[in-house]
């Protein structure tokens, strides 16, 4: 099998240049830390090139007719369906995640872009009745501008794409800060928009000191919206920045899903989709499920199966055939994930299973079954973003829902019954974005993806996501 690992240089005017002060990073790869390769630094000279190429760039996409926008896409998607084997290959070395999840990631990206290539031909406007029979008047919707997003490091495919998806539909430009630590993957998806034939400028790829890009670009004349996934902490002080310049905004923030199990639930079906769902990429998902919120008659049950899908899971090396669970990204995350079961543990939960980082070479960690969990402990109410599931058991659905709405975090959110009433109650009162009831995570593309409360606002998917992008500009023409 290949392990051949590209560096990765900045794209400006659609080509691949090296930063004019030549400095790089390094990048590490998280099952072995070693370093594989580099990737490019921008200081502000490069910037200022990169904005000035997305300025030309708008200029030029937004005057391509839709339809041709949506062969281009389209084209770019087919070409990340065919390189979907290598792009896995380079993602899998720079992230952790399990080949096979990586293809995944690879394959949905190129699902979202032709579905956002699809949108960008039903950007309706509207003609409104007037008040005065000589006067027309429309409501034209018109792109916003240049789009300056910031993507993190656990979809490094995914998160750029619903972004780019929705901006290029909606003829604005896109510059996109992608993850230092994996920068490859990131920088194989846009190339096969600039091989599909992007007009020059459209597209722009940086990387580097993530502060010092964010401020210079957010302030920037020429970008006109931001979109930023990552923590909330990250998250409030971007948009506290794009609101002293602004600018237009979408946040997609962390997230502490509850699940809820209820006592007439399919205990099986609820482990099998929780199960997955909580140790897929490591459990660094915004949507991860992570208060596992059990009816006390059927947690012994519950807490057994999963405890068994945890130690089903085979741990290693992404490349491996076989490997259902890879290293943790960063090791930045093992040290967290330590001081998340510590707490726990002191504050009196079991750990029923787990607990510990596995090895010493790279960034391995058992999947962990927190039970009985105090709701002081730390992985109750901070984003744990790691293979940690915390169970707690409950008498009343009234009880489980006010827990579940109990932390400031509003992203996702999972619940099992048999009963259509529980169904009913739980999607009128759990404060999520996005519910998803007696089934795993189905974030489609044609669906709204965001949250609520601290986890941010605006939408990546949908309808919605395009008008994100789109300012309506009303018009009205008189006969003379
Ligand atoms: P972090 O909060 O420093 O960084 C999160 C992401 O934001 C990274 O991609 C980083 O490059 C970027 N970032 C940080 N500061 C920035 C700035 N000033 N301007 C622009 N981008 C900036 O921490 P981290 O260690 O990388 O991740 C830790 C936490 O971040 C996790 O515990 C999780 O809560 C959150 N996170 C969330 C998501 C998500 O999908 N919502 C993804 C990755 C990380």
């Amino acid at each position: 099998m290949s392990t051949t690992y590209p560096d990765t240089l900045l794209l400006i005017d659609n080509e691949w240049v090296e930063p004019v002060a030549r400095q790089f990073i390094d990048v590490v790869n998280p099952a072995t830390g070693q370093v594989i390769g580099k990737v490019a630094k921008a200081g502000r000279e490069d910037l200022d090139r990169a904005l000035a190429a997305a300025e030309r760039g708008f200029a030029a996409w937004r005057k391509v007719p839709a339809h041709e926008r949506a062969a281009i896409m389209r084209r770019a998607a087919g070409l990340l369906r065919e390189r979907a084997d290598d792009i896995a290959r380079v993602l899998t070395q720079e992230q952790g995640k399990p080949l096979a999840e990586a293809r995944v990631e690879t394959l949905a990206g190129a699902d979202i872009i032709e579905w956002f290539a699809d949108e960008a031909r039903r950007v309706y406007g509207r003609i409104v009745p007037s008040r005065n029979l000589q006067a027309q008047q429309l409501v034209i919707k018109e792109p916003v501008g240049p789009v300056a997003a910031f993507t993190p490091w656990n979809f490094p495919i995914n998160q750029i794409v619903r972004k780019l998806g929705a901006a290029l539909a909606s003829g604005c430009s896109f510059l996109v800060k992608a993850p230092e630590e994996t920068p490859a993957s990131p920088a194989a998806l846009l190339r096969c928009f600039v091989d599909a034939g992007i007009p020059t400028g459209t597209i722009g790829l940086v990387f580097g000191v993530p502060a010092e890009i964010s401020s210079y670009l957010i302030a920037s004349p020429v970008i006109r919206k931001v979109t930023f996934t990552g923590s909330t902490a990250v998250g409030k002080e971007l948009a506290a920045l794009a609101g002293r310049h602004m600018k237009r905004v979408t946040m997609e923030l962390g997230g502490h899903a509850p699940v809820i199990v209820c006592e007439d639930a399919d205990v099986a079906l609820a482990v099998k989709a929780s199960g997955a769902a909580k140790f897929r990429n490591a459990g660094q998902v915004c949507i991860s499920p992570t208060r596992f919120l059990v009816h006390h008659s059927v947690k012994a049950a519950f807490v057994e199966a999963l405890v068994k899908h945890a130690q089903g899971l085979k741990l290693g090396n992404g490349l491996e055939a076989g490997t259902t669970l890879g290293p943790l990204a960063n090791t930045r995350r093992v040290g967290a994930i330590d001081q998340v079961i510590a707490d726990a543990r002191a504050k009196g939960a079991a750990v029923l299973t787990g607990g510990e980082r596995v090895g010493s070479a790279g960034n391995f960690y058992a999947p962990t079954v927190l039970a009985d969990v105090p709701l002081e402990a730390s992985v109750f109410n901070d984003e744990p973003f790691g293979p940690v599931a915390a169970v707690r058991g409950f008498d009343t659905l009234e009880e489980a829902i006010a827990e579940a709405n109990r932390l400031p975090y509003g992203l996702a959110g999972y619940a099992f019954t048999r009963s259509i009433r529980h169904a009913h109650v739980l999607a009128q009162s759990v404060e999520v974005g996005m519910l998803w009831i007696n089934q795993p995570a189905a974030p489609t593309p044609e669906m709204p993806f965001g949250g609520v409360k601290d986890s941010g606002y605006g939408s990546e998917g949908g309808p919605e996501a395009l008008e994100a992008y789109l300012v309506p500009k009303a018009v009205s023409i008189m006969a003379v």
